[in-house]
């Protein structure tokens, strides 16, 4: 059985530790209360901050069942990268996932499959998950491109990465980069077609047992009103949100999808 994991990429957001600091108090009272009321309550929950917040968001949520990710992480372990920050530094301020390929990295700083595979292979080297995200543009899914964008993104990224690792660690995100941040979520039929499909490509990669046991996010666009009916789909094991995860109120009620 695969647990749940709902993550909130809070991207470059907010504008000071101060709102930094608000955003988690909120979350972390939230997930008291679930806690509480809630006893049954097993959905792994991962809050992804900007860098520079990663301690203080890491501060406030722990003793929450909340977990922290990175949103983006250089591959090398140290050195002349000025600017970059390393699996290390996250490790020792308490990360456990690591965004890797997220579209906005891939199309606003040109990062290639080649550099996203590299990533992807640092943060299990290091004993952290990576989240490797896919998806196609606009254009891509308009010209019926959706299986070769997302199967050569899965290959090209999952380069050199054991079965093991795949199975244990590391997380897909399928994220339609069309949905991102447009409100036009992907219909549950659509998304549960992509991720079937993504399975479809692990199983022949590695094994049916990889497949599944691999866990695979949805993303883009995803609000307290189009959570439920996405997470009624068989292939779909938790949502990868942005613009909603800012919000404690709407991020929680995400979380405790039905
Ligand atoms: P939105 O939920 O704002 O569409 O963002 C999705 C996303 O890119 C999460 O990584």
């Amino acid at each position: 059985q695969r647990k749940v994991l709902m993550a909130g990429n809070w991207k470059m957001n907010p504008a000071s530790i101060k709102e930094a600091r608000e955003m988690a108090a909120l979350l972390a009272s939230s997930l008291r209360t679930i806690a509480q009321d809630k006893p049954g309550f097993d959905v792994e929950v991962v809050v992804i901050p900007p860098s520079p917040f990663l301690h203080i968001v890491a501060d406030v949520l722990s003793g929450t069942v909340a977990k922290i990710g990175a949103q983006d992480v250089h591959p090398e372990s140290k050195g002349a990268f000025t600017g970059e920050v390393s699996t290390g530094m996250l490790m020792s301020m308490g990360v456990s996932y690591v965004l890797a390929g997220h579209s906005e990295r891939r199309n606003l700083f040109n990062e290639s499959d080649a550099v996203v595979n590299k990533k992807v292979k640092a943060v299990l080297a290091s004993g952290l998950s990576p989240i490797l995200c896919i998806g196609e543009s606009k254009e891509e899914y308009e010209s019926g491109l959706v299986k070769d964008v997302c199967s050569k993104q899965l290959r090209e990224g999952l380069v050199g990465v054991s079965a093991e690792d795949l199975q244990e660690k590391l997380v897909i995100a399928y994220e339609p980069v069309w949905a991102i941040g447009t409100g036009l979520t992907a219909t549950p039929a659509i998304a549960q077609s992509v991720h079937s499909y993504i399975r479809s490509v692990i199983k022949e990669m590695y094994s049916p047992e990889v497949a599944n046991a691999v866990r695979i996010q949805y993303g883009g666009s995803v609000t307290p009103e189009s959570v439920d009916e996405l997470m009624t789909c068989p292939d779909i094991d938790g949502c990868l949100v942005g613009g909603a995860s800012l919000v404690a109120e709407k991020f929680s009620r995400i979380f405790s999808y039905q």
